[in-house]
């Protein structure tokens, strides 16, 4: 049994009622923080309304650092002193730090899938072409990762594409394109190296956004959505051959990046993984 004093350090994550119940991210860091002998602990806590006063509540009572998911992530970028790095480009924030009393966000989702692409499917971003789908938080994330790590162009398909073009001031010196997504061609699609899919669907089942048909072989395929662990669009990609992965890599990388950014320690990748993927097996 876990001994949870005065000392502990305590952190936490805020997000919708849904999310925080389904989250896998206590399970990822609480074992992170056994594995290292870490006398820290970390909680879920469910905000169905403004969470703002959450957060500074539970700054204010003490935590050593928090993740906050959806619906937050916008909201939570007003709730801190400054805005670091990625944070700051896309305005939202996923991890708060509190640093020398300073409450300090960051955002390390799109890092954390610049990772995954680059140590777990071994794609370097560099002169790539991209297609998100999506035009949400984490597509903005992503945009804005992708192109400061070198993507030459990024293309945003999003079902408003008022909200696709709005993406345009986050890449940078990369080509942009936005289109609809019902506008995805083979033309559009031709001569993307990697095709990410940043909308929920997939999580009941849904078909994948765009014919599959039209893929060729030498694209890779992230399909955000996790759970189930094989989606639609990942099942469908692969039955082609096509290189496709689920969201758990970027899960994992974002959380070790935030985990980092709270203890200053290296994230056990590993154990991490392995407690995220049981947690999965356990929810069914
Ligand atoms: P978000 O901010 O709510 O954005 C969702 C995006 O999907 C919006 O562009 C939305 O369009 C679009 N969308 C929603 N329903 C759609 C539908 N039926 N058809 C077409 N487009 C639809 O959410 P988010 O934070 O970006 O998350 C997007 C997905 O990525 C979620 O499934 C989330 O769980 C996943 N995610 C995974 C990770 C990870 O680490 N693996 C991290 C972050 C997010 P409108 O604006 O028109 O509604």
């Amino acid at each position: 049994m876990r001994r949870i004093t005065g000392r502990t350090r305590i952190t936490a994550i805020v997000g919708g009622p849904e999310q925080t119940l389904t989250s896998l991210s206590p399970a990822m860091h609480n074992a992170a923080f056994e594995a290292l002998g870490l006398d820290w602990i970390y909680a879920p806590f469910p905000v169905a309304g403004d969470p703002i006063p959450a957060i500074r509540g539970l700054v204010e009572a003490g935590v050593q650092g928090l993740n906050v998911t959806m619906p937050h992530k916008t909201a939570a970028a007003r709730s801190v002193d400054r805005l670091e790095g990625m944070a700051a480009s896309v305005g939202a924030v996923n991890t708060i730090e509190i640093r020398a009393g300073e409450i300090v966000g960051h955002n390390t989702d799109g890092m954390g899938f610049v990772r995954f692409l680059v140590r777990d499917l071994g794609l370097r971003p560099e002169g790539i072409s991209a297609m998100v789908i999506g035009a949400g938080g984490a597509a903005r994330a992503l945009a804005a990762a992708l192109a400061q790590a070198g993507a030459a162009t990024i293309a945003i398909a999003a079902r408003d594409p008022s909200k696709a073009a709005g993406l345009e001031s986050l890449v940078g010196h990369a080509g942009f394109t936005a289109l609809r997504i019902e506008e995805i061609d083979g033309g559009a699609i031709s001569g993307a190296d990697l095709i990410v899919n940043a909308t929920p669907l997939g999580q009941k089942g849904e078909k994948p956004p765009f014919e599959i048909d039209l893929l060729h072989p030498g694209v890779t395929v992230v399909d955000l959505v996790y759970h189930p662990s094989v989606t639609p669009l990942v099942e469908a990609c692969r039955a082609r051959g096509i290189l496709a992965q689920n969201g758990l890599g970027m899960l994992l990388h974002q959380a070790a990046l935030a985990f980092t950014i709270w203890t200053g320690a290296e994230a056990p990748l590993e154990v991490m993984s392995a407690a995220a993927v049981a947690e999965l097996a356990r929810d069914g």
